[in-house]
């Protein structure tokens, strides 16, 4: 039984640019989009993620010359995937998906603001310190329990749940409701990071109604 009081559902990243014909589209993303409008009916307490970059931001191979989509470099947080340029805020690419259907969500937070910082997480940027205020409204709500979905499993909704484990929340990823961009054997080390940490994999058949 879901404890409504106490938990929340988190939905990373359901953005028309990370779906088929977006700038950084995951394989069949738009496929899971139909459970989780079904899964977000079982929860009162929605949390929706949106991706929403600055023109200039780090995390695209455009601005950097010499550089690739894909390839990495290294910044003073660490390594850094460059991607295509996606999600840029007020555009198209950046809206949520037209088939998103959940209307009684309560919060947007909008991630990967700051141009020199990425964000995958919804809770903690990439360099590990700048918060986006997730942790202390979830605290203040009451929510102790989350439950992540979305896009895409091995890099938003990996870091979301690995933070989300770390800042002491029970945290679930529910495995039929994600989609993985799986670069270089990305899923398998991130399953294996969540694992670490305690992160529960469950499926969305298992969820208690
Ligand atoms: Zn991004």
């Amino acid at each position: 039984m879901i404890d409504q009081q106490r938990t929340a559902l988190i939905v990373v990243d359901v953005q028309n640019g990370f779906t088929p014909g977006g700038n950084l589209a995951v394989t069949a993303a738009d496929q899971i989009i139909p459970l989780i409008n079904q899964l977000a009916l079982k929860f009162e307490h929605v949390v929706l993620t949106q991706d929403w970059h600055p023109q200039n931001h780090i995390s695209f191979a455009q601005n950097h010359a010499d550089k690739h989509a894909f390839d990495s470099i290294e910044l003073d947080y660490g390594t850094q995937v460059l991607w295509p340029s996606h999600c840029v805020q007020g555009t198209l690419d950046a809206d949520f998906h037209p088939n998103l259907n959940i209307s009684h969500a309560r919060l947007i937070i909008r991630k990967g603001t700051h141009p020199n910082i990425d964000s995958y997480s919804a809770f903690l940027e990439a360099d590990q310190k700048t918060t986006t205020g997730l942790h202390g409204y979830l605290t203040a709500c009451g929510i102790d329990t989350v439950y992540v979905v979305g896009i895409a499993t091995d890099f938003c909704v990996a870091w979301t749940a690995i933070d989300a484990a770390k800042l002491g929340f029970k945290t679930f990823v529910i495995e039929d409701a994600t989609a993985a961009i799986d670069l270089n054997g990305s899923l398998a080390n991130a399953w294996q990071a969540m694992d670490a940490v305690g992160v529960q994999r469950v499926w969305s058949d298992n969820l208690e109604h």
